[in-house]
């Protein structure tokens, strides 16, 4: 089975080549701009693998999807290329509508020029699986989770952009019958996330004994996942989901941010003891607020224990654990994103709109 992954080099797309070339015996075509974002250091163990191939290419570019479609002949796509950060969409949304709705429209497209002259027997198999995030359904009060069938009501750039693209996912299914199946996945951690992301920031500025920045009181919560239990749950997916079928994918893992903050600090008073900032707790300092900073996410992921028999292999605790252990391994990655622009100046609060 041969997949054109988009994003790849990404957070949770390099997750999903590794399993793919490391567990299974798929092929891979890894198709990725290379933003800011992209980690190209994570999918560098596959570059000798001769089941992986990399196609730096922007999902915008039709001329070259058509090409790589043409030529790789790929049985499914995975779609994971976005945007990704909100606390940037606040800042410049427009790169969101364009990677993220226009890029996905474009994507689609593509999809479909190619899958409508595959041989039936093939069609028959074929699969675009959209990934998607829970923020799509907005927030959540004290009580209740988020279901497949949950409204939309997304509130940041970011959340407005990937519920497009899931809507047009889903009328390219229902009109033009491409085998379309989508997942909505809670927040995801673990190795390679980018250090503007709460987890990695936390680890980092406290290794480095900067201020841990908690947005407003710290009582957000979240679900989060550890990265390769969602690889492992878009893998059987993609395998086993029924076109037009849609899954949640979570951790059953709710912390709020200050909660999770404080554990990362305890793991790290834990993992080095004889560091100046010893206890990192002290480094906590709660600033402004995200504006429309979502409450709560949870989300109810009985569909895809049930029918598909996933399930996490991490918890919350030893997740968590083995991130800050890999951060703490990887301190020359962290420098080299660093070096590549990211200098942790605060993203996301709010400037009047630029003229058009
Ligand atoms: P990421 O920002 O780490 O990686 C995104 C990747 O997409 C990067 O490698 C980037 O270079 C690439 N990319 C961006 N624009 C592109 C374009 N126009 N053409 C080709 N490649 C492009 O993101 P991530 O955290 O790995 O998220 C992957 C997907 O999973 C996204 O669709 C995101 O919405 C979804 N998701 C993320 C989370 C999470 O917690 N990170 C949770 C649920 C769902």
């Amino acid at each position: 089975m041969k997949i054109l992954v988009t994003g790849g080099a990404g957070f949770i797309g390099s997750a999903v080549c590794r399993l793919l070339i490391e567990d299974t015996d798929a092929e891979v075509v890894n198709v990725d701009r290379l933003t800011y974002a992209a980690s190209p250091e994570a999918v560098a163990s596959l570059t000798t693998s001769n089941r992986y191939r990399f196609e730096h290419t922007d999902i915008c570019d039709s001329e070259t999807i058509d090409r790589i479609f043409r030529e790789q002949q790929p049985d499914a796509v995975m779609h994971l290329a976005a945007e990704s950060h909100v606390d940037r969409s606040i800042d410049g949304p427009e790169a969101f509508v364009e990677t993220n709705i226009v890029g996905t429209f474009k994507l689609l497209q593509a999809t479909r020029r190619y899958f409508e002259r595959l041989p039936p027997a093939r069609r028959q198999h074929f699969r675009f699986h959209h990934v998607s995030t829970d923020e799509v359904f907005g927030t959540l009060g004290a009580e209740g989770a988020f279901g497949e069938d949950s409204p939309y009501a997304p509130n940041s750039p970011y959340s407005a952009s990937k519920a497009s693209a899931d809507h047009l996912a889903r009328a390219w299914h229902h009109t033009f019958g491409l085998p379309v199946v989508m997942s909505n996945c809670s927040n995801n951690y673990g190795p390679y996330q980018h250090p503007e992301k709460l987890i990695p920031l936390m680890v980092t500025n406290a290794m480095r004994g900067r201020p841990l920045p908690v947005y407003g009181t710290g009582m957000n919560v979240r679900d989060w996942l550890f990265v390769d239990d969602h690889a492992r749950a878009l893998w059987l997916v993609l395998n086993r989901a029924r076109p037009g079928e849609k899954y949640n994918i979570g951790g059953n893992a709710e912390s709020t941010n200050i909660d999770l903050v404080r554990s990362l600090c305890s793991i790290l008073d834990d993992l080095i003891p004889n560091r100046p900032h010893r206890n990192h707790a002290d480094l906590i300092s709660f600033v402004t607020d995200r504006p429309g900073h979502d409450l709560r996410y949870a989300i109810d992921c009985n569909k895809i224990r049930r029918e598909l028999g996933w399930k996490p292999l991490e918890t919350l605790a030893s997740g968590l654990r083995r991130t800050v252990k890999w951060y703490l391994a990887n301190h020359d990655w962290c420098e080299r994103v660093r070096a590549r622009g990211y200098d942790n100046a605060r993203l996301g609060v709010l400037e009047p709109a630029a003229t058009p």
